[in-house]
């Protein structure tokens, strides 16, 4: 049997991982890694590894040595560096490289998005606001102390943080509902949400919200992610593939 590794760290691929078929053998189990940054689950069937493989000649060295025969990528979108080692150590180990590309939110009437590529152009957008909604994970919290004085940032990340005078720190995690986003928007007044374009419908109520509210959204663009030897954007079709290996 194609013994799996499965790249994971999202929701979409835990459940995947939950639903693997299972092997027969226990030491060429599937394996499901992450990168150690969140919850590790305790109730899969398969192996699961924590913590990085050492660039991409690492993760060739894993591959060969667990004699992986295929490789999954169900990582974030914006997961480009694991995504890129990924594609690269499948070519050097001639292994195949499927990745599930879950497809990114599209613009709505009545939506205001705009679209940036880097931290330096979300700074630049944001100057005319006072009172933003980050969602972009923890990247914020690097930038704290450069926070304008006209300026009261909120932001919702996975870490426990405690911020500081001009920015509180949302300890959450999702999927978040639309009434809870409206009752977050109505307590800040946020002027303004920062957003990765993360697809799912596990965070895009904010976007609803903010569109009912004509609240403009700042986007980060996309990486730009290796292509895959197959790309599925439905995580049930990934898994009817893997189930049909032989
Ligand atoms: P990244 O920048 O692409 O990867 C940084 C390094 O972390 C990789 O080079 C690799 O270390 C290690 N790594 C990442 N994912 C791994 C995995 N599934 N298994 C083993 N090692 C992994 O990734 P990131 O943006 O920091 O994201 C880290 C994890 O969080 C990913 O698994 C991703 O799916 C999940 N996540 C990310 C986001 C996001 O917005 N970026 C959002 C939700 C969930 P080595 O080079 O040492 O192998």
């Amino acid at each position: 049997m194609t013994r799996i590794l499965l790249l994971g760290g999202t929701g979409d691929a835990l459940r995947i991982a939950r639903a693997l078929p299972s092997t027969n053998e226990p030491d060429r189990a599937h394996v499901y890694s992450l990168a150690g940054l969140g919850k590790v689950p305790d109730d899969l069937a398969c192996a699961v590894r924590v913590g990085g493989f050492g660039g991409a000649a690492g993760l060739a060295r894993y591959l060969l040595d667990e004699r992986i025969g295929l490789v999954v990528d169900a990582t974030h979108p914006y997961a480009a560096q694991i995504s890129a080692n990924a594609a690269a150590a499948s070519r050097w180990a001639n292994l195949r490289y499927w990745a599930l590309r879950r497809a990114g939110w599209q613009q709505q009437t009545g939506d205001d998005w705009r679209w940036c590529d880097d931290w330096d152009g979300i700074v630049g957008l944001l100057a005319p606001f006072a009172r933003p909604l980050f969602t972009l994970g923890r990247e914020p919290l690097a930038h704290l102390e450069a926070i304008p004085t006209h300026q009261q940032w909120t932001i919702r990340c996975l870490d426990a943080h405690p911020g500081n005078a001009r920015a509180r720190v949302l300890d959450a995690r999702g999927p978040f509902t639309h009434a809870g986003e409206r009752a977050l928007f109505d307590r800040h007044a946020f002027d303004v949400v920062i957003s990765k374009n993360s697809g799912g419908s596990a965070t895009s109520a904010k976007l609803d919200v903010a569109r009912e509210r004509s609240v403009p959204v700042i986007i980060l663009r996309r990486p730009t992610l290796p292509a895959a030897d197959r790309e599925f954007d439905d995580p049930a079709d990934l898994l009817h593939a893997l189930r049909n290996l032989p």
